[in-house]
């Protein structure tokens, strides 16, 4: 290869994707590093999913860094005719680690944000009826969007709060983020049994009931007390 034909972004053999981040509110921006994500955290939602959520906990899925979605309204993705919001709490981290107890797990958080785990239901389904991995019904472009991470510094750990989710002003979900089985202590010391966390982990941790599908030009309307609201449309 001659110097003429040499790639612009040496050492790289094309150009690094750019960071994915999520504004922080006040200024500045989260990087983020992984997006892990809690299944049947809630009682209410676990039933009308047909489990029991006496017999079978929460466990753990994840999304890519990039199907974060901010500030921009949700395109309706492809391959699917039953794509449905679920309103969630997201723990952000600024540290990292493994075999974190419990007890210091809240040291390891530096904000929230409201969070939507949008799904393609049917493909989930039919990935659950075979056996097979979520990712096709989870992990797509743009399945994630969020608001802004709220500190620590500035809301605290919200231990009760409403979490609802509007469609086109009608109330869709409701639930009490007390309500969460597994609280935000436990699913870090969980999750760090499994993974090594690290500064820059979103953690999506779960839905309360009445999740359900929307349409192009629906709008979304989420809310968490003491956290903060997430407006979005369907296009
Ligand atoms: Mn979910």
């Amino acid at each position: 290869m001659t110097e003429d034909e040499a790639p612009g972004a040496e050492p790289y053999v094309f150009a690094p994707p750019p960071a994915v981040t999520v504004p922080v509110r006040g200024g500045g921006l989260f990087p983020i590093h992984r997006v892990y994500c809690v299944g049947r955290n809630y009682a209410e939602h676990s039933i009308e999913m047909g489990h029991d959520p006496d017999r079978e906990p929460p466990f753990f899925f994840q999304k890519n860094p990039d199907n974060l979605l901010y500030g921009t309204d949700f395109p309706y993705p492809p391959m699917s005719a039953d794509v449905q919001f679920e309103v969630e709490l997201v723990v952000a981290l600024g540290q990292g680690g493994a075999d974190i107890p419990a007890e210091r797990a809240l040291d390891h958080v530096w904000g929230y944000a409201v969070g939507l785990d949008m799904t393609r239901r049917d493909l989930q389904g039919e990935a659950k009826r075979m056996g097979r991995p979520w990712e096709v019904g989870k992990a797509f472009e743009h399945s994630a969007p969020i608001g802004p991470i709220e500190p620590v510094f500035e809301i605290g750990h919200p231990e009760r709060g409403i979490i609802s989710l509007d469609v086109n002003g009608a109330r869709r979900q409701e639930g009490d983020i007390a309500q969460m089985i597994w609280k935000v202590p436990e699913m870090i010391a969980c999750l760090s049994r499994l993974f090594v966390l690290a500064p820059g982990d979103l953690i999506f941790s779960g839905t309360p009931a009445g999740v359900g599908p929307v349409q192009r030009g629906d709008r979304m309307h989420a809310s968490i007390e003491g956290v903060g609201e997430l407006d979005l449309a369907v296009v």
